[in-house]
Formats: structure tokens, sequence, C-alpha cells
């Protein structure tokens, strides 16, 4: 097996001389496969042999792939006078087809074990592929949603005809858009679903690529924290119910003891008289009785277990209610400074419960606050916070907030009292911010603390306002 000529190439390959004709191969390249006398030896024997990928080591360490084919050499139709041997170094395809197999292995181990759905679909809108997650979300076997329009996997008629536009005309609205649609499993149950839509440029054609988050779980889980929030709130409204039953029974007691007078009185003059006395005594006894229940249903209102409900209400008829139901407990002297005359209507939607309680827990904060100080002195200010918004603040002269708990004093659970549940501020800080607004709290001077939160104004026409020159005497309970 003597050289009878060779190409440049082939002696680049092998780093051969350029003279090598009349040699043997397996002189000029020592470590040669032996194999390959065999395969030269079938080729002289009319055969063609070839192999796709052989692997060539060279003298140097080097790792070449070849591609190699070995042909007889036939002279006339019968004679074979040699061996032609073709040699291709097919090394960089083989390396990119290794590469392309282990990112599509890599593709695929994402594609199969992603919690996300994931759903190809070309631009007719048919599916072309679904990963496990998808077919465990949407409840379809190993094989269903091939070929299915991508439509039947969501309920919103917007969302799949957007879908299916983008697929005919490709319209783009929708690709790389987060939004929130509602899925259709195959039983038909809907559900929140979270869904992105990519598309991916192939040479083949268009394909998008729809990634999908059923956010059924999520939402159970919001719900759950919703209704456990309002379980938090309920209970911390009964724990300011403990403090307030007290103040409650001398409020109520008033007008039970009024009732017990007029019918009294009565009584005594029906027998003196032996005819029905004044009339105006009747309605006397009715108009306290009233009352009574009034204060009564007021503080059931506050305690209920209730869902939220927004209404237009005046600021200031809602600081009244609050420091009704606080006046009944406290120690202090709480005023309310004057009301600037430009939010006298002032006015917010609210839930008039919920801001009740924020300002309930505020300024029983500040009467706890305040308690061993010798003139404990509470002030409840509104003032405008910005052109649509309006500000309530609590300032009290108490023992004030030590630097270290000030980053503390809205979460959950933290409290200095022994008998504090710690729950009253987080929950305000919730409330204050469901209805687009902000608390906050600075130190006050010389002493105390100031606790302020702001709402969003809304205009009321001025026909809900309560009259804001009610004086604090109207609240006491003292006298
Ligand atoms: P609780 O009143 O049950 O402790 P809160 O969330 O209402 O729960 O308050 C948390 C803590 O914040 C209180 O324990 C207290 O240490 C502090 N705090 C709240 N308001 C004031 C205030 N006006 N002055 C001083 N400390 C306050």
């Amino acid at each position: 097996i003597r050289y009878l000529g060779t190409s440049a190439r082939w002696r680049d390959i092998f780093e051969l001389d350029r003279d090598i004709v009349g040699k043997s191969h397996f002189d000029v390249a020592p470590g040669a496969p032996d194999e390959w006398r065999a395969v030269c030896r079938r080729a002289l024997d009319g055969e063609d042999v070839r192999a796709e990928q052989d692997l060539f080591v060279r003298v140097d360490g080097l790792h070449h792939w070849l591609r190699w084919e070995a042909q007889p050499w036939r002279l006339g139709s019968q004679r074979i006078g040699g061996v032609v041997i073709f040699v291709e170094d097919v090394t960089e395809r083989v390396r990119i087809q290794r590469d392309l197999r282990e990112n599509e292995r890599r593709l695929n181990a994402i594609f199969e074990t992603a919690m996300d759905a994931i759903v190809t679909f070309g631009g007719d809108g048919a599916i072309r592929s679904a990963n496990p997650a998808a077919r465990e979300i949407f409840g379809y076997g190993a094989e269903e949603l091939i070929g299915r329009a991508v439509e039947t996997l969501t309920r919103e008629p917007a969302a799949s005809d957007e879908v299916s536009r983008m697929g005919r005309d490709g319209s783009m609205n929708v690709i790389g858009q987060r939004r929130v649609v509602r899925g259709r499993r195959k039983d038909g149950e809907i559900f929140p679903l979270e869904l992105t839509v990519s598309e991916a440029g192939l040479d083949s054609g268009r394909l998008f690529v729809a990634i999908m988050r059923d956010l059924s779980p999520i939402e159970a889980e919001r719900r759950r924290v919703n209704l456990l929030r309002a379980e938090l709130a309920r209970i911390s409204r009964m724990n300011d119910m403990g403090e307030m039953v007290a103040g409650l029974a001398h409020e109520v007691a008033q007008p039970v003891a009024a009732i017990r007078n007029f019918s009294a009185a009565w009584r005594r003059a029906l027998a003196l008289a032996g005819k029905p006395p004044d009339m105006n005594l009747l309605a006397k006894i009715e108009e306290q009785a009233r009352r009574a229940s009034e204060i009564l249903t007021s503080l059931r209102n506050f305690i209920e277990k209730r869902q939220p409900e927004r209404c237009v209400v005046a600021v200031a008829a809602l600081i009244d209610d609050a420091l009704k139901l606080v006046l009944l407990r406290s120690q202090a002297k709480i005023a309310r400074a004057p009301v600037p005359a430009e939010l006298a209507d002032a006015c917010v939607r609210a839930d008039p419960i919920e801001i009740e309680q924020v300002l309930v827990n505020l300024l029983r904060n500040a009467d706890d606050a305040s308690m061993d100080r010798e003139a404990p002195e509470i002030v409840v200010e509104i003032g405008k916070a910005g052109p649509e918004r309006v500000r309530i603040s609590v300032a009290d002269n108490g023992v004030g907030i030590p630097p270290e708990a000030a980053s503390k004093l809205f979460s959950p659970f933290f409290t200095t009292k022994h008998d504090g549940m710690g729950v009253g501020l987080s929950i305000s800080k919730g409330v204050v911010e469901r209805h687009g607004g902000t608390i906050a709290f600075r130190p006050n001077r010389p002493r105390g603390s100031i606790f302020e939160f702001e709402l969003p104004l809304q205009s009321c026409g001025g026909r809900l306002a309560k009259t804001l020159e009610t004086s604090k005497a109207e609240f006491s309970v003292a006298d």
C-alpha cells in the first residue's frame, strides 16, 4: 500500500511531507491504526468501505473526527489498480452536533420538569407540544393536547381571539406581555391563569411559546390570608371591646336610669291624678330607650364579623364616632384641633368601621402611652396633605417611642404592653393602604408621639359632612 499521489489537504490532516509518493502510509505515519490495512484490502477486493465518524488520534494527541471512504480504483472494467481514499475532517461538525444534542437535552429537561405549563403552537394556532405541567394543569392525557387549538386552554374570548389572531396575521399585541386570563381545564373548570406568549423565529415557520401558571393556589392562599386578616381584625376589636365594656355600662346606665325615672314619674302621676299624664313623658322614655339601643348597636357593629364596604363619609364624622368609642375608657384630655375651613366638608371613600378602627387603635395607643403622665393630653388634627389628600394625626404627650422600636412598630405581634396583642398598628397599616393611603409616625415635641395617616379626598358636595363644631363635651361621658 504505497502512495501514488495525495492532495494537500490529505497531507495536512495526517501531517505528512510532500515527498511521500512511493512510500507506505504505515512508514510515514507511525501510529496509523492497523484496521486501515484491512480496509485497504477490502477496497482492493472491490468493496466500497466508509465510515461517517471515526476517531483519529494524532501523534501530538489531538483528537480528530474523520469521515472517510475507501473505494477501489478501477483501471478497466474488471481490474483494480489500487485504492482511492477520501477523508474529511468533521471534528467541528461533530462538536456542533454534540453541543446541539446537549442543548436539546438541557432544554428538554427544562420543558419536562418546569412547574409552569409550557405549550408551543404554530401560526395556525394548533398546539405542537405541551409539557407534563401543561397536561397536569389543564387535565389532558399525554398526546391529547397535540393538534388542538390553543384557544381550548383559555376561557377569555378576548385572550383566545388575540392568540389566534396573532397566529393568523402576526399581530403582536400579546407577545411578551404577562397577563392574567381565565384558563379552562378539560373538565370545564375555569381558573385564573397567568399567561406569557413569546415568538420563536424558526426557519421552518412561526412558532409561539406560551408559558402559563395556574394562579388558583395563590388565589386560594390570598383569600385565606384575607379571611385570617379579617378574623384578626375582629379579635383585635374584641380586645378593644373588653376595655370599652366598662365605659359602655356607664354610658348605657344613664338612659336606663332616665327611663326608670320617667316611668316612675308616669306611674306616680297616674296614681295621683287618675288619668294619663303629659304625653311628653312617654316621648322622653322612648327617646332614652332609643339612645341606649343606639349605643349598643354602634358597639355591636364595631365588633361584628362583616364584609368591608365602601361609602363616601365625612372625615369629621369618622373622627367623632371613633372619639365616642375611645372616650368610654380614656382618662386623658382628648381634644380635636380646629378644622381648617377648606376641610370642613372633607370626605373620603372608605369603609367607616375600618377607618374608625384605625382611629380607635391610634387613640387607644396614645391613651396607653400617656396614661402615667400627670396631664395626659391627646390631640386629633385634620390637615391637608397635598391637593387631593387629607391627613389625620393623633398626637400624645406620652412615653414616646425608642429608636430601636421604630422600625418594628407596624410589624404584626410587636408589642411592649404586657396585655398587648401587637396587631393594632399592623392592621391599621393594612386598612389605610387598602384605602389608597399611608400611615407613619414621628416623635412629638417636647415628648410623646404623633401617628398620622393620609387618605385620598373624595368629593361629596358637602351633603354628608357632619358639622365639626361639635364640642368635646358632647362626647364626654364624665358628666
Ligand atoms: P398593642 O397596642 O397591642 O401593643 P399596636 O400594634 O397597636 O399593638 O402597637 C404596637 C406597639 O407600638 C405598642 O406596644 C407600643 O410599644 C408602640 N406604640 C404604639 N403607639 C404608641 C404611642 N402613641 N406611644 C408610644 N408607643 C406606642
